[in-house]
């Protein structure tokens, strides 16, 4: 009961800092539940700042539901190249095409309809039904629940679903007219005021008078974040093979982590000299030069890459890759982030 309480005196007091604090998003300008949309599913697990060069090339190619409907797999994998989570881009196709069938190119204008679409979960289609109708629905993630939990000063794991949804639940009950600027307000405080990393700035946040973490002293205890990932680790050595200002990419596997994109040839262990000779023999390539160039480690959610780069110059291509010119593996072949790195040295 103090929670509803609590978060019930959180509303006008956020409401009003996000009407005169906002910070000017290109998403922002108009309610478009399309632009608020592409950009809710680019800033899943990205920050805002490495969003906005992606949002706007997205945009000026796919500026309707007809476009990203229609857009081809390997275009749509390019736009989206280094914001990862491909599988973001792929639902966010398949989703348009159901909107353009079913809903003659309209977005659904409501939280249901919404949910059932593809890549969209309670969060995002909270996010647009608030944002573009002002439906009184709540939109919670990870700023959201930081905030929330500082105020009412729960030691729940934030990390837990059921912590989530509980909150959920008591923010549908408390939500004001101006659902969205309410929804956008708290997730705006937690980014920018209620931090998440070392100290938040109490002195500027419309919450102090309210926040039992702050009354209490106890902001860098909430929340409380006990869940631990635990990823596997996998190593590989790279091969960035190079012939007469060509070189050698392969499309991954149809399903799967990074499925359809491309990467230079790889295999899973951290070669010695004498393996990256047979391997080059396996692959009948003949090698002129082998330089070692880069070590580099990607993180996924769940499973990291310990990775080694050898630039090979070779005498011969083989059938078993694509050749490319570099200008083409730049502008064409959708590269995911975990081989970027290795494509700056080519
Ligand atoms: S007063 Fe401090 S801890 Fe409480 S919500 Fe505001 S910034 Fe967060």
């Amino acid at each position: 009961m103090q929670d509803l309480v609590l978060m019930k005196k959180m509303t006008e007091p956020i409401v009003k800092w996000y009407q005169e604090n906002k910070r000017e998003l290109p998403w922002r300008k108009e309610k478009n539940p399309y632009l608020i949309w592409v950009s809710e599913i680019m800033l899943q697990q990205t920050r805002i700042e490495a969003v906005l060069g992606y949002y706007e090339r997205f945009l000026k190619s796919l500026p309707n539901v007809k476009d990203l409907a229609e857009v081809e797999e390997e275009k749509l994998l390019k736009l989206w190249e280094g914001l990862g989570y491909y599988n973001r881009a792929r639902n966010l196709k398949k989703a348009a095409q159901i909107v353009q069938e079913k809903y003659a190119g309209n977005m659904p204008r409501n939280y249901e309809q919404l949910l059932e679409l593809p890549g969209i979960g309670e969060y995002t289609a909270g996010a647009i039904a608030s944002i573009s109708y002002n439906e009184k629905v709540p939109a919670v993630d990870g700023n959201v629940l930081r905030v929330v939990s500082r105020v009412v000063l729960s030691k729940k794991d934030v990390l837990e679903t059921k912590t989530k949804k509980e909150f959920t639940e008591k923010l549908k009950q408390i939500m004001p007219k101006q659902a969205g600027d309410f929804n956008e307000g708290l997730m705006e405080l937690g980014e920018r005021i209620c931090l998440p990393n070392g100290e938040p700035i109490c002195e500027k946040c419309p919450l102090q008078e309210i926040c039992l973490a702050k009354k209490e002293n106890l902001v860098l205890d909430i929340p409380v974040r006990n869940a631990k990932v635990k990823r596997k680790k996998e190593q590989k050595t790279v091969f960035l093979l190079e012939y007469e200002n060509q070189i050698a990419v392969r499309k991954r596997e149809k399903t799967g982590l990074l499925a359809n994109l491309y990467e230079f040839p790889n295999v899973d262990k951290k070669c010695t000299k004498k393996e990256l000779k047979d391997i080059l023999k396996d692959w009948n390539l003949e090698a002129k030069e082998i330089q070692k160039v880069e070590t580099h480690r990607h993180i996924f959610s769940h499973v990291e890459w310990d990775m080694v780069g050898f630039k090979v110059f070779v005498e011969n291509i083989n059938r078993e890759f694509v050749w490319v010119e570099k200008q083409e593996l730049l502008e064409k072949y959708p590269i995911p982030g975990a081989f970027s790195k290795f494509r700056e040295k080519m």
